[in-house]
């Protein structure tokens, strides 16, 4: 269930670099245009005045690829990409931690034609394989770790994906 780790893959490159853009750009504002002009932080030392600039504009880059990654994580799990974008915008991550708790699981490829298939859906769309596994006993949709179907009992094992669709 290592969903993360396509970080930075998922991330869309537009997002990538308004990120970049908007650090270097909140760091020069805050050096050479706020802190010169405080009258606390204008007495502060070179290096204490670069360490402020260089680590606190951190949190606008973050904020933007965290919203980057809700918008290619939604596009490639066929979800509603501009309203969770939308949503994850929202201040405090409120947005964020609730797509993450709602969000659908990744799509499958379709064994037999390589479409993706969204998880909600049994078949694929495309040609109409069965994307699921289902019990050969009862026909109840099984999901892949499970050894016995909880509807009958049947040994899943012993039957492998069984696929329904129309194939030759
Ligand atoms: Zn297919
Ligand atoms: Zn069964």
């Amino acid at each position: 269930m290592s969903q993360t780790n396509g970080f930075w893959k998922v991330v869309p490159p537009t997002a990538k670099i308004i990120a970049a853009i908007s650090y270097v750009g909140f760091g020069l504002l805050m050096r050479f245009a706020m802190l010169p002009t405080d009258p606390d932080m204008r007495q502060w030392l070179d290096w204490q005045k670069d360490l402020f600039s260089a680590g606190v504009p951190l949190v606008v880059p973050l904020y933007v690829l965290v919203v980057g990654y809700v918008y290619g994580d939604a596009k490639r799990r066929g979800m509603r990409r501009v309203m969770w974008t939308i949503l994850a915008c929202l201040p405090y991550f409120v947005g964020v931690i609730a797509y993450f708790i709602l969000r659908d699981p990744l799509p499958r490829p379709c064994p037999n034609c390589q479409t993706v298939v969204r998880a909600a859906f049994p078949f694929c769309p495309k040609c109409g394989t069965s994307v699921t596994r289902f019990c050969s006993q009862c026909r109840h949709a099984a999901e892949p770790t499970w050894a016995h179907c909880p509807y009958c009992g049947a040994n899943l094992a012993a039957g492998l994906p069984t696929t329904a669709g129309p194939g030759e």
